[in-house]
């Protein structure tokens, strides 16, 4: 679920803000003034703050730009007074990701606020991409295996032929088109060098490694790696 922190000091506002907000499935924390905004970004992980400009303790301007200077990249949209033109550009300059004019529509805001949450895929979501295979749980994007929560030593190869087997799941991957794939027409090893890999794999994956049942032999031919489900 996305967090938002809604910063805002005027009480009718925050309320309604967050019940919308929360109706349409975000998790929403508020802050009444600008101190307190920054202490709860700096303490937790939020995808986007809806940021008052006009706040007592600390503005809207100098809380974008003292998140910006501590160098956090969560979006921010600035909810400036009407007709500020001159508050808009300052705010875009701070490093605001959008800005909205008081009065706004509630239609309007929430559309400017999945734009911009749109724009900027959530880190958990980045990060937790693990890929089960067989005894271990693999995040590709980083090259970290693990089985039963302790991380487990593979090199990049064999990360690369794993994710490449995977991507090909339930077909045939022929020993040549793994050479072709993962090392590349300026290295030369034999189709040796591609089985004892697959035994370094088949040690990581398999319960047990002497009868395959995930990376399996395709006589002649080459590998296939068999997920069911
Ligand atoms: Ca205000």
């Amino acid at each position: 679920m996305r967090k938002i922190l809604v910063v805002e000091d005027e009480p009718g506002m925050q309320m309604g803000l967050k019940d919308n907000l929360e109706f349409e499935g975000y998790q929403v924390h508020t802050a009444d003034n600008g101190e307190e905004g920054l202490a709860m970004i700096v303490e937790q992980n939020y995808d986007l703050v809806v940021l008052d400009v006009m706040l007592p303790k600390m503005s809207g301007f100098e809380l974008c730009r003292t998140i910006r200077k501590k160098g956090l990249e969560l979006p921010v949209i600035l909810l400036t007074a009407k007709n500020e033109e001159i508050d808009k550009v300052r705010g875009l300059e701070l490093g605001a990701d959008d800005y909205i004019t008081k009065p706004f529509s509630l239609r309007e805001f929430l559309a400017r606020v999945k734009a911009v949450l749109r724009r900027n895929p959530s880190n958990t979501e980045q990060t937790q991409q693990i890929t089960t295979i067989g005894k271990l749980d693999i995040n590709f994007q980083q090259y970290q295996a693990f089985y039963k929560g302790l991380q487990v030593k593979m090199s990049h190869k064999e990360f690369s032929i794993l994710e490449f087997l995977w991507e090909n799941k339930n077909d045939l991957v022929t020993r040549n088109k793994l050479l072709e794939k993962i090392w590349g027409y300026h290295e030369f090893p034999s189709t040796r060098t591609v089985d004892n890999f697959i035994v370094k794999l088949r040690q990581k994956v398999e319960n047990n490694p002497n009868n395959p049942k995930i990376i399996i032999t395709v006589h002649g031919a080459g590998y296939m790696l068999v997920q069911l489900s």
